[in-house]
């Protein structure tokens, strides 16, 4: 290992990838640290979905878009809670991200995908236009190619070792400690992931989370320990994204993403405790886990025998012998009738009796009148009506907000991925870029693709600037 380097990089995932590969195309001389035994990060966890606009896989499909079109929608979704120009940077560049991760060999074919696990492009989140891009191979595709690229370009990685802090030079992030060991840099990159896996961190950055309480489960890497806040407390970083994070919906039985715990049948409804339908049971996770926090009391899932069995087998979770033993220990609520059903989770029967009579009639039959769920449904190439619920036993599987994904507090940077001190001004050497740089992340994920989109555009932002400065 050399004493100095142009640029050096903590966090080997997604945004610290990118960075890296980054500057080193600008001609820079860089060394990345990653804390874990091999590099990936969440990144290397995730479906490696993007979201971009205009991009040419959206072009070989006719679907019509621009980065004015994606700002637009991606402010409106966030309240424009969010700082325009850096979103406006943001919305630019990431379709040239993307195409940069095709000109690497990441595959996207320009084929319609109904999911966040088939190539191609799909429904991102709440949008009229596919926005959507998931790679071949997902996540893991996604780092095995940047990685590919790292070496290609001689970029040392130092595994299995956690940067410790920050090396400053008056007010300038001059390196890093590592081991003890002093490394520096004319720049400095933090691509260190979020806070998931510090419960402390988490209690005081992203408390929403709490309200899961014991079903709260973590699927963000091992890596997640808010290492960006303790960095950006030692130089005075502004911090950004406090209180916003990515809950998915889950049963309260599902402890693994639902690649490994399953599906809940397409044959049911979610009601809340006025025995009400309140959403569309497939809506994006852009906007369900608002729509579900906003329910008074607990969400249910409901769903019939027929719907039980007909689970597919091979899943930890949402199994029908599984769901069976739920039930049969009684923390899965489970009755002859709809009446009964309704009497033991605490809503009203003629509510939730008309309510399933009412779906009857409706998407079993094709459409969904109320929330327009047939057109969701659709949108994943399910095209087949569900069964009506009508057989007994009925089932309801209470459903909320645990599966925790990422959080978005971190170092405040602008649209060159620069990290912000709390006047507004740049911290001398340093960058900020993934979940770690914080501004892009905002109360409202932009459906399917927001953070790896975000990790790879901002990291690669971040790796240019970097080289820059060295230069
Ligand atoms: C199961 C799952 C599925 C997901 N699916 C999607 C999806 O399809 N699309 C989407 O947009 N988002 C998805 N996400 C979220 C998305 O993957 C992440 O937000 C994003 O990849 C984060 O990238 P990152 O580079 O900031 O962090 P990471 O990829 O987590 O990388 C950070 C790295 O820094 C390392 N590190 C931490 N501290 C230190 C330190 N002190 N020194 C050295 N190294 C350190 C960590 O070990 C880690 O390897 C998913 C997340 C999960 C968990």
């Amino acid at each position: 290992m050399t004493e100095h380097y142009d640029v050096i990089v903590v966090g080997g995932g997604g945004a610290g990838l990118a960075a890296a590969v980054s500057a080193a195309e600008r001609g820079a001389a860089v060394l990345l640290f990653e804390s874990e035994r091999e590099l990936g990060g969440s990144t290397q966890l995730s479906a490696g979905m993007f979201t971009a606009a205009g991009t040419s896989v959206q072009r070989g499909l006719g679907v019509e878009d621009s980065p004015e079109a994606f700002f637009q929608h991606y402010m409106d979704l966030n309240q424009w809670l969010l700082r325009p120009g850096l979103i406006r940077g943001f919305c630019d560049r990431a379709g040239a991200a993307l195409e940069w991760l095709i000109g690497l060999g990441v595959e996207v074919p320009a084929a319609i995908s109904g999911d966040a696990h088939t190539p191609g492009l799909c429904r991102a989140g709440v949008e009229d236009v596919w926005r959507g891009h998931v790679p071949k191979d997902q996540g893991y595709g996604l780092v095995r190619v940047l990685d590919k690229a790292r070496r290609a370009h001689r970029v040392e990685a130092v595994l299995g070792t956690r940067v410790q802090r920050l090396r400053t030079t008056g007010d300038r992030v001059s390196g890093v400690v590592a081991d003890d060991v002093e490394v520096s840099a004319d720049a400095v990159v933090i691509a260190s992931g979020g806070l998931a896996r510090d419960p402390e961190l988490l209690a005081r950055h992203y408390p929403a989370a709490a309200r899961a309480g014991a079903d709260l489960f973590v699927v963000a890497a091992d890596g997640s320990r808010g290492d960006h806040l303790r960095f950006g407390a030692q130089v005075g970083a502004a911090l950004a994204g406090d209180g916003w994070g990515l809950m998915l919906p889950t049963a309260y039985f599902q402890r693994l993403h639902h690649w490994q715990s399953g599906f809940p049948p397409k044959s049911r409804i979610h009601v809340n405790a006025r025995g009400r339908r309140f959403m569309d049971e497939d809506a994006s996770y852009a906007v369900s886990t608002g729509i579900i926090d906003a329910q008074p009391g607990p969400v249910w899932a409901v769903f019939d025998e027929r719907a039980r069995r007909a689970l597919p087998p091979g899943y930890a979770h949402w199994d029908a012998a599984a769901v069976l033993r739920e039930a049969e220990a009684g923390r899965t609520a489970r009755a002859a009738t709809l009446p009964e059903l309704a009497e033991l989770i605490g809503v009203p029967a003629a509510a939730l009796t008309a309510e399933v009579a009412r779906w009857n009639d409706q998407l079993p039959h094709g459409t969904d009148a109320d929330f327009g769920r047939h057109e969701t449904l659709r949108a994943k190439g399910s095209t087949a009506a569900p069964d009506p619920i009508g057989e007994g036993p009925f089932y309801a599987v209470r459903t909320l907000p645990a599966e925790l994904v990422c959080t978005h507090a971190g170092l405040e940077i602008d649209a060159t991925a620069a990290v912000l001190d709390e006047r507004g001004g740049r911290v001398p050497g340093l960058f900020a870029a993934g979940e770690a740089g914080a501004g892009v992340l905002g109360a409202r994920y932009v459906g399917g693709g927001n953070a790896v989109a975000n990790a790879i555009t901002m990291g690669r932002a971040a790796g240019l600037s970097a080289a820059r400065r060295a230069a």
